[in-house]
């Protein structure tokens, strides 16, 4: 499932391609992709800016905004050719200087909304882990004393979003916090390293375009090389980096969690 890096890579891709295109067609292959109160998208709109918050994908046009979420296996490529006989093409966006923009979704749980402000859907999720203004203060009052598991916070798009399982699993790791520790068991000192790798993982798995694992392919249909500098996920079993202790999978929150029982000990910290 694309997280925020592989979202963040898209947008930049989608930027220099979409930006001043004018939308003259729009076909939609599954009807539950396309979300709107008409069902239909009005033509000749005009694609203003694109820019993204967590995971979503919002393009302002010259009259409301699409707003995309990929889910699962949701994939933006653009291309000049015909590709309608591909399989699990889901909608068609025919631009005016004859490029498509193709959403392809083999799982279908992909929305493309079509909403007059895209506050309507974005306002709901909270602050971007990568944005500027989220102070360490602004971090701390986030977490608060809340008495939920740390893991559990951060899957929670409601309070930081663009995180996922994967990244999660890399941020604990790397912070030394165990998945399960509760958000006021965790201290003053550790709460700061974990901001600090939470900006230190994304950035840098933005930097190889993102993780490859099952279906995130760019818009020009390439890959990401991050999954090669994971350090803890998918590693069950195999060795530590860092000090050789085997790495274990639990579940959390009905998601597969590594981590290094030695490098992440399940201790309760006081405050
Ligand atoms: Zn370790």
């Amino acid at each position: 499932m694309p997280e925020l890096p592989e979202v963040e890579v898209i947008v930049r891709e989608l930027k220099p391609e979409l930006i001043g295109e004018i939308i003259c067609g729009c076909e939609i292959l599954w009807e539950r992709t396309f979300v709107s109160e008409r069902g239909t998208l009005p033509l000749n709109l005009i694609i203003h800016s694109i820019s993204r918050k967590g995971k979503y994908i919002v393009m302002t046009l010259s009259k409301g905004a699409l707003v995309v979420h990929l889910r699962m296996t949701g994939q933006l490529l653009i291309s000049y050719s015909d590709l309608l006989d591909q399989e699990h093409v889901r909608l068609i966006f025919r631009l005016s200087s004859g490029k498509n923009l193709y959403f392809f979704d083999s799982r279908k749980f992909g929305r493309i909304y079509f909403v007059k402000n895209p506050e309507e859907i974005i306002s709901k999720i909270g602050i971007d882990a990568l944005d500027p203004s989220l102070s360490e203060s602004k971090f701390f009052e986030l977490l608060g004393k809340r008495q939920i598991r740390i893991k559990s916070f951060l899957l929670d798009q409601r309070f930081l979003s663009g995180l996922g399982n994967i990244y999660i699993d890399e941020c604990l790791f790397k912070a030394g916090i165990h998945p399960e520790t509760k958000v006021n068991f965790i201290t003053r000192r550790k709460r700061k390293k974990l901001l600090s790798v939470i900006n230190e993982v994304l950035v840098g798995a933005i930097q190889n375009m993102g993780t490859t694992i099952s279906d995130y392919k760019t818009t020009g249909g390439g890959f990401g090389t991050n999954q090669k500098y994971l350090t803890v996920y998918d590693r069950e079993n195999m060795p530590c980096l860092v000090c050789h202790d085997n790495v274990r999978k639990i579940r959390v929150n009905g998601r597969g969690t590594h981590f290094c029982p030695t490098c992440q000990p399940q201790v309760k910290e006081i405050r």
